[in-house]
């Protein structure tokens, strides 16, 4: 897949490609990363990219003829890439959305700064806005880099067998379950039993389980709007029966108010 980001501060990339999946990623040939500096698409002596607001109001607005040039340049070199405008006001960053990016040959990310870029480029060169939480950054560099790192590991290849995205937490509508590796007890903490049994299948039901039960207490919105298979619905009947019984008791050992007792 073919990366451009378009910054006015390029150096920020340098470390994002060098490091861990991005850096390996781009070595075995399965990303073809390029930062394009904004300001080398200006034409005036100070290589200005931002302008004061019309009807006034308060910071700068980035400037449209560097910006589009850029896009430009960026779209001749990675023919049909996808053109992605980092904003605070675009569709939130999930797994699907990065599931979506990931599938097309080309991306242009364009990483705003100021009050934002000018509403025209918007209309005319940008395929889509893309938000990566509803609080504002001072740029969209890093909310660039959280993109390109989810659709990154989603590649085909990218990720070895072992360490595939499809366990992942979202990837199939569920948080994932607690990963555990030694030493076997940590602070008076203990591995649990059954990862050190060497039974795969009770391994894979154990997993199961956890994920269901770290979705139902964190997300549970997750779960009402999924098609429960019949597995997964006794294993959330299990947690309902086991939730039941603390409650049960707790009522039972509630504290007397008329013995003065706690
Ligand atoms: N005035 C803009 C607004 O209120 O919508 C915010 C501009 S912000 C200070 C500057 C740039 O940071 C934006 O153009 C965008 O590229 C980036 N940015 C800020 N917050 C972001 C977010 N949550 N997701 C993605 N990009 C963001």
């Amino acid at each position: 897949m073919h990366l451009a980001v378009l910054t006015i501060f390029p150096n920020m990339f340098d470390l994002f490609w060098d490091h861990g999946i991005v850096r390996r990623a781009i070595a075995a040939g399965l990303v073809q990363p390029e930062t394009l500096d904004i300001r080398s698409f200006t034409d005036d002596r100070h290589q200005v990219t931002d302008d004061r607001p019309y009807g006034g109001g308060c910071g700068m607005v980035m400037k449209p003829e560097p910006l589009a040039s850029a896009i430009a340049a960026a779209r001749e070199r990675i023919q049909g890439a996808v053109t992605v405008l980092m904003s605070p006001q675009g569709v939130k960053l999930s797994q699907q959305t990065a599931e979506g990016l990931a599938r097309h040959r080309g991306l242009i990310f364009i990483c705003g700064r100021y009050e934002g870029v000018d509403a025209r480029v918007i209309q005319r060169h940008v395929d889509c806005e893309l938000s990566i939480g509803d609080y504002v950054l001072s740029g969209g560099e890093l909310a660039a880099m959280v993109a390109m790192d989810a659709v990154i590991r989603l590649l085909p290849g990218v990720l070895g067998g072992a360490q595939s995205a499809a366990c992942d937490s979202f990837s199939d509508g569920l948080l994932e379950h607690g990963h555990y590796t030694r030493p076997r007890e940590f602070e008076g903490r203990k591995v649990p039993e059954v990862l050190l049994s060497g039974d795969h299948q009770a391994i894979a039901r154990w997993r199961q389980r956890m994920s269901l039960g770290e979705t139902l207490l964190r997300r549970p919105e997750l779960l009402e709007r999924r098609a429960l298979d019949e597995r997964e619905r006794q294993i959330l009947q299990e947690w309902s029966q086991a939730l039941e019984r603390i409650l049960r008791h707790q009522s039972a050992h509630r504290p007397d108010p008329l013995s003065g007792r706690q």
